[in-house]
């Protein structure tokens, strides 16, 4: 077993220790993992993710020493560190730890601040957190509860902060599995230790864990609550500490503040702002639609007036380089609905250039497959039914082309 030095004090970031067994990398580059007698290290575990550092050699240069990239729990309980290097150091060598302090202090104000959001919804709701999870940027709790309501949430965010400013002392107890049935742990403890570490902050919350803590509610520096969401067993809640939390916020601020700036308005007001541009988005997108659809009838009545009858039938062949798909198949509509006689090819180039073949009700032509034919002379696809079809060309300057195809194969 490693002797875990953060066990007894979290703020121990430099230690002195020797090397029991190295397991050295079976690839070149991989990493090599070292065994040490013990460790301030924290591995990954309990939901908290594991410290970063270096271990240099005792003797020497402080230079010389291994880049410690993570560090994870065995089976066996003890505690390997993978660090990067050319060679593998030897074992029996004598090194010096240390931890990288603002990652540790980081991770201290996340762990601490959940015991405390953790224990606020138990006293508060009697809401119990069933997981803890640690993120780059965000860490997140998921709590056993059917309900989550936002005014609950801002309920514990201020209780939670209260405790955080009443600066109570954080201790590491450790007690027998016996004597931990009667204090009133937040949840139950695993049964397979004989001895378990408690966290204890003081008059507020009790419960077995191996994380590193702060060493008082103070040091958490604030606990801000941010998306929550219905996750499969409960909700899940989202928070930051500390400096994440100052971090957060200040990126929060930033961003509505651009988004304000949009609206040269205040940031308070950028919802209703955005309320605003949407529904002025929605009016004019209807107006263009019904404009559209006036345009493509007088359009389409234009050019039936125009159009040449072969055989009774008016064949109507147009390519437009500055409309779109939806305006020749909304064309396309009205000029095989207008008169019972027609076939439309139509072109559009803007946007992916595209093809429309339609023709009216009973006529004797089959669309899809023309359209079909017409699309492989020219590496695109498309299909559709016997009376309407549409497809896309690689190129606008296909079109014309392909529409000069089609009308000649009809008239074949
Ligand atoms: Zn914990």
């Amino acid at each position: 077993m490693t002797d875990r030095l953060y066990y007894h004090d979290s703020f121990l970031y430099d230690f002195e220790g020797e090397i029991t067994e190295v397991v050295p990398a079976a690839e070149i580059n991989a990493r090599h993992g070292v065994f040490l007698d013990r460790t301030a290290f924290y591995p990954t575990s309990g939901g908290q993710v594991h410290d970063t550092g270096w271990l240099s050699p005792a003797a020497g240069n402080r230079e010389d020493g291994f880049r410690v990239t993570e560090v994870a729990e065995e089976e066996d309980g003890r505690v390997v560190h993978y660090i990067e290097a050319d060679k593998a150091p030897q074992p029996g060598t004598r090194i010096l730890g240390s931890v990288d302090v603002a990652r540790r202090r980081d991770h201290m104000q996340q762990h601490s601040g959940q015991h405390v959001l953790s224990a606020a919804f138990i006293r508060l709701f009697n809401m119990p957190t069933v997981s803890f999870h640690m993120g780059e940027d965000a860490c997140s709790i998921d709590l056993d509860t059917p309900v989550l309501q936002p005014e609950q949430v801002e309920e514990v965010e201020l209780f939670a902060n209260q405790i955080v400013q009443e600066n109570r002392p954080v201790e590491i107890r450790f007690v027998t599995q016996q004597a931990a049935q009667d204090l009133g742990l937040r949840k139950p403890p695993r049964a397979d230790k004989d001895e378990l570490r408690l966290i204890d902050i003081q008059d507020f919350d009790l419960s077995a864990c191996g994380g590193t803590h702060v060493g008082n509610t103070g040091q958490i520096g604030s606990i801000l609550l941010r998306k929550t969401e219905r996750v499969r067993q409960g909700w899940r809640v989202e928070f930051v500490c500390g400096q994440r939390a100052v971090k957060t916020a200040r990126r929060d601020y930033i961003t509505l503040t651009e988004a304000a700036a949009q609206f040269s308005g205040h940031i308070w007001d950028v919802p209703q702002q955005v309320k605003k541009s949407l529904e002025e988005i929605r009016s004019a997108s209807k107006v263009s639609e019904h404009l559209l659809e006036e345009l493509a009838e007088l359009q389409a009545a234009r050019l039936l007036a125009e159009a040449d009858s072969l055989n009774g039938r008016k064949i109507v062949v147009r390519s437009y380089a500055d409309r779109d798909l939806g305006f020749i198949r909304l064309l396309a509509q009205k000029l095989t609905r207008m008169e019972t006689n027609v076939v439309s090819l139509m072109g559009a180039g803007q946007g992916q250039p595209s093809l429309v073949f339609a023709q009216s009700k009973g006529l004797p032509f089959d669309m899809g497959a023309l359209l079909k034919d017409t699309v492989a002379t020219c590496g695109g696809k498309g299909g559709g039914s016997k009376d309407m079809a549409q497809g896309g060309v690689p190129r606008g300057d296909l079109l014309e082309e392909a529409i000069a195809y089609a009308a000649a194969k009809l008239n074949s």
